[in-house]
């Protein structure tokens, strides 16, 4: 791994890397900032994460965590195995323990970590978000807590791009536990789910997708691209299908300045973390497409994290996503058109005050 000695004013505050020599484990947590109080942020199960990319997300959580109003600052794990791996409990109980004491970070769920995992964690170190109901968790995937963020997100962000929901044709990235249930709450707000792709392909139809039947589809074959009706395309088909809103939800970095000239959505619902670079969200903005950033996006799964954690119930979950996402998304886009910045960059200079704010009050930070 390689270890870019870059910090912020904010972040990171601390790296911890875990290697066990002889069963080759490792894993990395990044905590990026705690002023607001201990970090909350997913654990990534993937063998090629790397660290780089966990110290972005973990600042993209800090910012995150801040703008929602959470007492929470950012922070993000990766473990470096397959998550289809037959020793992944034991991976997750390993891991847990070399955490043990580093209780500036709750670990929540994150591409290739369930609740089933944080169960493990929590079993081991009593401290770990996004539990299984039985244990007295809110099971943010199983209710779609992020992809319900999305879709509150996108009927506000509708109206900046001139545009209403009811009716728009939608595209999205990724079909699972982020991009499955923003289809649905989509779909339940009248909007016209017309093409979603996964590793496989991508599958379109522009008189509108079934998103139940989908979902049956997906989870039964393990792909999108055995629904029918529909034509089936190649997998980065998906951003230049004919839409209005298109919704990343899946991997880091998929839009580019090689294919965001490509892109003829008016509105971006980023549910992905991080899923445009900075070149392309330039180019985007140029282009007159609107792109909310993901860390006003997709608050949803973190919200309810710590809903969970401050012992709410799911109903006063659903209540504050929709209330803290579309006063901010509102919130971001007003600066966005008073000053003629990103979208990001008014988000970004809001929660960074906050952060700011919170550290000035601080003796040892
Ligand atoms: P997931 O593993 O459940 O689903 C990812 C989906 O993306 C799968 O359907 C996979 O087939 C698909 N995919 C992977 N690479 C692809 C590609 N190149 N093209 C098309 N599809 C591809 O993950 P998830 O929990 O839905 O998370 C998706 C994204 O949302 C991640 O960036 C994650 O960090 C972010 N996010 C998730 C949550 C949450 O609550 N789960 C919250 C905030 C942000």
């Amino acid at each position: 791994m390689n270890i870019k000695n870059e910090v912020s004013e904010i972040g990171p505050y601390k790296i911890v890397q875990i290697f066990f020599p002889v069963s080759g484990f490792r894993a990395v947590v990044v905590v990026d900032n705690i002023a607001l109080g201990p970090s909350i942020g997913g654990v990534r199960v993937s063998q090629s994460v790397t660290l780089e990319e966990i110290k972005r997300l973990a600042g993209t959580m800090t910012l995150k965590n801040a703008i929602a109003g959470l007492p929470h600052g950012g922070g993000k794990a990766g473990i470096m195995v397959d998550p289809k791996d037959p020793q992944k409990e034991h991976c997750f109980r390993i891991f847990a323990q070399a955490i043990k004491d580093l209780n500036e970070y709750i670990p929540g769920p994150d591409m290739g970590s369930n609740e089933e995992c944080m169960a493990w964690v929590y079993d081991e170190i009593g401290r770990a978000v996004g539990l299984p109901a039985e244990e007295g968790g809110l099971p943010l995937d199983r209710l779609g807590a992020t992809g319900f963020g999305v879709a509150e997100c996108a009927e506000v962000a509708c109206h900046y791009a001139a545009m209403q929901l009811k009716g728009a044709k939608v595209a999205i990235q990724g079909f699972g536990s982020v991009g499955k249930k923003a289809a649905h709450f989509l779909a339940g707000k009248g909007a016209l789910i017309v093409a979603v792709s996964d590793t496989r392909g991508c599958i379109s139809d522009l008189y509108g997708i079934d998103v139940k039947k989908l979902t049956e589809v997906k989870d039964s074959t393990g792909s999108v691209i055995n629904y029918r009706p529909g034509t089936v395309k190649k997998t980065e088909e998906l951003f230049s299908e004919q839409c209005d809103i298109l919704v990343p939800a899946a991997n880091p970095d998929v839009i580019h300045k090689g294919n965001a000239g490509d892109i003829r959505a008016k509105l971006i619902i980023q549910g992905a973390n991080i899923p445009a670079t900075r070149e392309a969200e330039e180019l985007l903005h140029r282009k007159g497409i609107l792109s909310i950033p993901d860390f006003i996006a997709n608050a949803g799964g973190v919200i309810m994290a710590a809903m969970e954690h401050a012992g709410k119930t799911g109903e006063e979950a659903f209540d504050t996503i929709s209330e803290r996402i579309k006063k901010n998304t509102a919130l971001i886009l007003e600066k966005t058109f008073e000053e003629n910045i990103l979208p990001r960059q008014a988000a970004e200079a809001i929660a960074r005050e906050r952060v700011l704010t919170a550290m000035s009050y601080k003796r040892v930070l």
